[in-house]
């Protein structure tokens, strides 16, 4: 396998700038959605023509496309360094991955969970034994707010959600760390991945967690396809999380038996072709990480040190600057509102950035305090494969400029978004 820094498509995209002409799109919401690997393009494009249903058909192309479906879970036990013994679902994305461990937890399971978290970590739980914890103030304060939650729980199961990197400020949580105290007290762990695993290697068995949460969209597989990877037994003790074909065992008049293993929460047909960009977007890091890693903290470290010198920005991080992160920078710069410089950005500089909350309302509110900061909303600006120096520093001359001299054209809020 080459090792290298792996391509994206659209890099030669450009876009119409409301000054006039046009210029080179700057990506910059990979943390959004990050865009699609080469590897997956043509993985796709070989897919296409042999497309048909799966599990049922009875011809080549079925034969095919089962096989090609099936054999992703495999790369996905691979891409997450899982037990031989887990089993892989294959869902919409993260969001759908934790609705479905919700649905799935034994009757009277306690859960622990962050209020910092992405709202698709925090609110999946419901019910009287959902304890939620207030930010911590740095790792160590986590691990023991963590610890003397669920020494506090009652008696029953326990289930403990992490977060890999904040899709806030892309400061890494210590999982292992917050998975031992789990373990110690009797608790499962689900970790969020959404954001970590693009940027760096997970592997289940080293962090000794029992679930893992991704989704194919952020990890440069753009086809609507995500997976619940972890521990069987919960999940085919479940009632099945769709209800439909596929998931059953047999069916009368009167009666259903539900297939156990992973098709019992798969019920419909599935996402044939979104699996298998996933699975080759798993493949295609798994074999560079090296290279992933080097060129994500390289451009964070030019980022970083570019934003230092923007007037008045104050960056947001829940533990503290030095903090090891992926590249993920939320900043607000006083007296400027966060939605125009992000509207300037896109109209004058072609750059795409994320102003607001980022379904994680709570968590971005209180490191917006933390920070000191004036404003209720933040601007994010993330970087991953698709990024280059050249677009880091347009972006951080961009922001300067608008800083300093202000947006060169005139805009109005039109149903809460400014536009040109
Ligand atoms: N968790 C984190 C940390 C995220 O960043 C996101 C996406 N912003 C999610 C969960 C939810 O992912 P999805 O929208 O793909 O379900």
């Amino acid at each position: 396998v080459e090792c290298r820094i792996p391509a994206v498509v659209g890099g030669a995209l450009e876009v119409p700038l409301v000054t006039g002409g046009r210029i080179g799109y700057a990506n910059l919401d990979h943390a959004a959605s990050a865009p699609c690997l080469e590897s997956v393009q043509t993985a796709v494009n070989e897919l296409l023509p042999w497309y048909a249903s799966v599990h049922r058909g009875a011809g080549f192309a079925s034969q095919v496309c089962t096989r090609v479906y099936e054999e992703a879970r495999g790369k996905l036990l691979d891409f997450v360094g899982a037990r031989r013994t887990d089993s892989v679902i294959f869902t919409r994305n993260t969001t759908d991955s934790l609705n479905l461990l919700g649905r799935a937890l034994p009757r009277g399971t306690s859960v622990v969970v962050f209020d910092t978290e992405h709202h698709a970590a925090l609110l999946p739980w419901t019910g009287p034994r959902v304890r939620r914890l207030p930010a911590p103030e740095t790792p160590a304060g986590a691990v023991a707010a963590l610890d003397a939650a669920l020494a506090d729980c009652p008696e029953g199961p326990r289930l403990a959600v992490i977060t890999g990197a904040s899709n806030v400020t892309g400061e890494l949580w210590p999982v292992a760390d917050l998975a031992r105290v789990a373990r110690r007290r009797g608790a499962r762990t689900v970790l969020d991945a959404a954001q970590l695993a693009p940027h760096r290697p997970v592997r289940i068995t080293e962090l000794d967690v029992d679930y893992v949460a991704i989704s194919g969209h952020k990890l440069y597989a753009p086809f609507g396809a995500g997976a619940l990877v972890g521990r069987a037994d919960w999940l085919n003790a479940a009632e099945p999380y769709l209800a439909g074909g596929g998931a059953t065992r047999l069916v009368q008049e009167a009666s259903v038996s539900w297939t156990t293993g992973p098709e019992r929460h798969e019920a419909g047909s599935p996402n044939t072709v979104g699996v298998h960009a996933l699975a080759r977007a798993c493949e295609t890091l798994a074999a560079n990480w090296t290279h992933v890693v080097e060129h994500e903290e390289s451009l964070l470290h030019r980022l970083r040190a570019g934003l230092r010198d923007v007037p008045g920005l104050r960056e947001l991080c829940l533990f503290d600057a030095d903090h090891d992160r992926v590249g993920v920078v939320s900043f607000t710069v006083d007296g400027r509102d966060p939605g125009l410089l992000a509207a300037a950005l896109s109209a004058e500089h072609g750059i795409g950035v994320r102003d607001g909350l980022f379904c994680a309302h709570v968590a971005t509110r209180r490191l917006l305090s933390r920070a000191g900061s004036d404003s209720d909303r933040a601007v994010r600006v993330s970087v991953g494969l698709g990024t280059t120096n050249e677009q880091v520093d347009r972006f951080v001359n961009a922001l300067r400029w608008l800083v300093t001299q202000g947006p060169s054209w005139n805009y109005e809020q039109v149903d809460g978004r400014w536009t040109p």
